[in-house]
């Protein structure tokens, strides 16, 4: 497997770490500049916000987009311009809202958050520059809408529209919509991306003024299970091109805003956990391993999931749950005869299991298991206050092959 020498090398020092493929980062990131040229692309900070991560996708020209006051200002701070910061998120507090203008484009949530920034604008003597996040009367699949915690309903921001362009402290600059993630159809993905147009368009001649940006939230999903066929970026993006040239008389001065987590980082990582002990009890041979459950914690919650749907296909629930066979295990250094056996952690609880009876070359302590597809949605979303264990770390590979620390 990819980096097999260097992981081992690091188990030498580390009983459980996260390691990231810079060139994977970059491989991505150039994949959707090629496929995506007419757009401006944001980065999904909560799919993995570990400042070298950061870095790299910052310094390759991608802007933020942040889930909360903290991560706006972890972009602010490595450099990303306001205006390539794009703030949404449910619930946001007036403390959140104040500390965000002027660093970003707040995307307002509700009605209600509208009538907040306007409060929280006036009060700093400012004019706040806002997006509206819009629940549409589409979803990738239907041309009818859905309920949704996210946005105002479509119908419901037209009929406020009057009433927001006369707040004196807010000027609607935009709207976002981020309908779903992880859609691995290019076609879904292009009709998605039409009835995002047609909502703009729309939008606009209610607005009265011309639309200065449009951020289409994401959808790009990635290969998880072996039997996944990887998303069709260059088909999209051709696509992407015939509807900017289609729309661009309407949308003359309209940037088209894309943003992603999972695409660019998700397949960069790998979780590696050591050995630490091996037991029978009758007759299941259990496999120990240092920070599994609180370290990455979704193999966990793949075997809760498919646990409790009685052999049935569980619906995805990203990003904590995606699919069967979402992560792959490689023993190392492997080459061992094969076993059946049960992969544990070392938290005090039984459910700290994240295989049950697999099959893999023999594992002894010092040995590694190393989980696939650990670029996203992995540290950021583990318990690691449960039980006070050391935390992994987050460790970079560099293309001369040497790690560094993700977390400086
Ligand atoms: C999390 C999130 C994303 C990123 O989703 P991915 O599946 O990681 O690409 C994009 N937009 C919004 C608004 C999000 O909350």
């Amino acid at each position: 497997m990819e980096n097999s020498g260097a992981i081992l090398e690091l188990c030498k020092k580390y009983d459980s770490f996260y390691l990231y493929d810079e060139g994977v980062i970059r491989d991505s990131i150039a994949s959707l500049r090629q496929a995506f040229g007419g757009a401006e692309l944001l980065y999904s900070v909560k799919a993995n916000p570990a400042p070298g991560v950061l870095r790299l996708i910052f310094s390759a020209g991608l802007g933020a987009d942040a889930a909360s006051l903290g991560e706006v200002l972890l972009a602010a701070r490595m450099g990303v311009e306001p205006g390539m910061i794009q703030y949404s998120a449910p619930g946001k507090r007036p403390s959140d809202i104040e500390g965000a203008l002027g660093k970003c484009t707040v995307i307002a949530d509700s009605p209600g958050e509208v009538e907040l920034i306007g409060r929280c604008a006036e009060k700093l003597g400012v004019t706040a520059e806002i997006g509206i996040r819009l629940n549409p009367d589409f979803t990738f699949t239907s041309d009818r809408g859905a309920p949704s915690k996210f946005g105002v309903d479509q119908a419901l921001a037209f009929r406020l529209l009057e009433d927001w362009k006369r707040l004196p402290n807010v000027r609607i600059a935009g709207i976002h919509v981020h309908s779903r993630s992880q859609e691995l159809r290019a076609e879904v993905l292009g009709r998605y991306y039409e009835n995002m147009f047609g909502l703009a368009c729309d939008f606009q001649d209610a607005l009265g003024q011309s639309l200065e940006f449009v951020n289409m939230g994401s959808g790009l999903g990635i290969p998880y299970s072996a039997g996944d066929r990887p998303l069709d970026i260059p088909a999209l993006g051709v696509r992407m091109a015939e509807l900017t040239a289609d729309f661009r008389e309407r949308l003359p001065g309209t940037r088209i805003i894309l943003e992603t987590g999972r695409f660019v980082v998700g397949k960069s990582g790998v979780y590696v956990s050591r050995v630490l002990d091996r037991k029978e009890s009758m007759g299941k041979t259990y496999i120990i391993l240092q920070n599994t459950m609180n370290g990455f914690i979704r193999p966990s919650i793949s075997r809760l999931v498919e646990g409790c749907s009685h052999g049935g296909e569980p619906a995805p629930a990203e990003p904590l749950y995606t699919g069967k066979g979402a992560f792959q295990f490689t023993a190392l250094p492997g080459g061992g005869k094969l076993e059946t056996v049960t992969l544990a952690g070392n938290l005090c609880t039984a459910q700290d299991i994240i295989a049950d009876d697999i099959s893999l070359p023999a594992l002894y302590p010092g040995d590694a298991v190393v989980i696939s597809n650990a670029g996203c949605y992995a540290a950021a979303l583990s318990p690691m206050q449960f039980a006070c264990h050391d935390a992994p770390a987050q460790l970079i590979i560099g293309p001369d092959g040497r790690a560094y620390d993700a977390m400086k």
